[in-house]
């Protein structure tokens, strides 16, 4: 089963798609994690991505593709993956499906995760994230265990440089520029499902869930 997650930053999709992967047992492929972890690692790559992560701009989606493309190889995705954050382009979302093509093979689903973007800026000034681990919380919805501190390695909480309004802001009109053209792309394919994404997660999960059954 081969999942895209659709949605602004921020909307939720990489917390529900994180679910949809333990539900599924399939992995939860995040190409922003992927530059962080790059980043983090000081690797030409993150190098390269990191000066346009850090202005809000999407990585060029020649280096965006090869990465995702080299991903969805290893064996662990043999029975599908749950993709956040990719496509974020048409020409993205073109090179995958004629790269599954040669394949045989297709997305199933592509899940819209709709919150306006009012509500967009406030959640994101709040997020936390850890750098090490990759984890993230929020400090009125999902708080840490103790204040800066992550629950799960605990290294230190940081507001990351993307989350900050000024660049949300940027972030948010990318989406709509570049991004958003895929709910049309995806609705063409008749694969398009859109949930409510500004009520409780849970609630979230159980129509994302009622549409994978
Ligand atoms: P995310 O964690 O998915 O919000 O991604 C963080 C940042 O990584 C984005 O703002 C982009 O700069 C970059 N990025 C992640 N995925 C892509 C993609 N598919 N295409 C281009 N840039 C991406």
């Amino acid at each position: 089963m081969k999942i895209i997650m659709l949605g602004a930053p921020g909307a939720g999709k990489g917390t529900q798609a994180k679910r949809i992967a333990e539900k599924f047992g399939i992995p939860h492929i995040s190409t922003g994690d992927i530059f962080r972890a790059n980043i983090k690692n000081g690797t030409e790559l993150g190098k390269e991505a990191k000066k346009y992560m850090d202005e809000g701009k999407l990585v060029p989606d020649e280096l965006t593709v090869r990465i995702l493309l080299d991903r969805v190889k290893d064996a662990d995705c043999s029975k599908g993956y749950v993709l956040d954050g990719f496509p974020r382009t048409i020409p993205q979302a073109e090179v995958l499906d004629s790269e599954l093509a040669k394949l045989n093979e297709k997305v199933d689903y592509a899940v819209d995760v709709d919150v306006p973007d009012e509500n967009i800026v406030k959640r994101m000034s709040g997020r936390r994230a850890c750098l090490n681990c990759g984890a993230t919380y929020h400090l009125e919805y999902l708080k840490p265990a103790k204040d800066g501190v992550c629950d799960k390695c605990g290294s230190e909480l940081v507001l990351r440089d993307d989350d900050k309004p000024e660049t949300v802001n940027k972030r948010l009109k990318v989406y709509h520029e570049q991004t958003q053209p895929l709910i049309d792309y995806y609705s063409k394919k008749q694969i398009l499902h859109a949930v409510d994404g500004t009520v409780d997660p849970d609630e979230v999960f159980k129509a994302i869930e009622a549409i994978l059954k």
